[in-house]
């Protein structure tokens, strides 16, 4: 049971959404924006969270678009985790969201609501992260287009009533080798307690990593060492370990040791698939 009262809003375009939005923060009161609409029950179910009203962004034409245009892929903010896979349209980031809860949970969980989680993981932007995926974003009536990369700050920094609209990633890396690999504490199905995705563009391999550190990152430091052929897979390996960029997790989903021993397993099939050994 949710414990306080809130108003409930699905406009159906671009210019009610922030009318919307504008006029709940005008009476004084908390506007939240809304995609799946999951963390937010969940959180406010445990007081978490509170708005005065929650605008839900489904209707919203532009939050629902998932296609190529031109030399892009354009990705709504709105679009569940589920029909970013079956699209098969980028396999790299279809493997990777497949791997984020439940089957029926994906059906609910958008990619917006996952790169803008209050949770530790978003693994969604890992793949993001490492094709250089630019983002499109309202606010009142100032849309603009920058890159993921440029909000990100261990997690995307939007400012109160900036809303996502799109994600949009340059064709030319979809077709690039890729890996993604997530290791649960139990079951398929879980937090990570580590979840690794890399590609390789131009021989050189893109890492990025969700479940190691309180954020999901993304490190130059890192793909120097891994991309290092003159030094021993396990030299690189232990490198790798000294330069996280801060303390590993030490939680209910594992100990600090043991993400660290999963994290340099998982760094080696990595490794050896993407064939970076020599
Ligand atoms: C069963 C289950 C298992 C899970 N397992 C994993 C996992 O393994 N890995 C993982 O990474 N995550 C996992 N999650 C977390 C899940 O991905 C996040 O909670 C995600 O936020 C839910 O997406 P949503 O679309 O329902 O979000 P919402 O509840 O809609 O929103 C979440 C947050 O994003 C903000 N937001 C949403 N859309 C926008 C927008 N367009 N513009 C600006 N802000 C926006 C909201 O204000 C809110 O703060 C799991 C969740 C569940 C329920």
């Amino acid at each position: 049971m949710i414990s306080f009262d809130f108003t409930y809003f699905k406009p159906s375009s671009v210019t009610e959404i922030i009318d919307m939005y504008n006029e709940v923060h005008e009476q004084g009161e908390k506007a939240l924006f809304i995609s799946g609409g999951t963390e937010f029950i969940t959180f406010a179910r445990t007081n978490k969270i509170y708005a005065d009203a929650i605008i839900d962004s489904k209707g919203i034409p532009e939050c629902n678009v998932l296609e190529m245009r031109g030399g892009d892929l354009l990705i709504g903010a709105a679009v569940s985790l589920n029909k970013i896979t079956d699209s098969n349209l980028f396999p790299f980031l279809g493997a990777t969201v497949e791997q984020i809860a439940d089957h029926t949970s994906r059906n609910k969980i958008t990619i917006g609501g996952n790169i803008n989680s209050e949770l530790i993981y978003k693994e969604s932007i890992l793949p993001l992260l490492l094709v250089d995926a630019k983002v499109k974003v309202l606010k009142g009536t100032d849309e603009r287009v920058v890159s993921l990369q440029s909000l990100f700050d261990r997690k995307i920094k939007l400012s109160p009533g900036e809303l996502l609209l799109q994600i949009i990633i340059d064709s030319s890396y979809i077709d690039l080798p890729y890996i993604s690999l997530k290791r649960t504490k139990f079951s398929k199905v879980g937090y990570p307690v580590v979840s690794v995705a890399a590609i390789l563009k131009g021989n050189r391999l893109r890492i990025a990593f969700s479940g190691v550190c309180n954020y999901p990152f993304r490190s130059s430091e890192i793909e120097t060492i891994i991309n290092d052929l003159t030094i021993p897979v396990m030299d690189r390996i232990d490198k790798v370990m000294d330069n996280l960029p801060s303390s590993i997790v030490d939680d209910l989903q594992g100990s600090r040791e043991y993400r660290a021993f999963v994290l340099k397993n998982v760094l080696l099939d990595v490794i050896e698939e993407m064939e970076m050994g020599e």
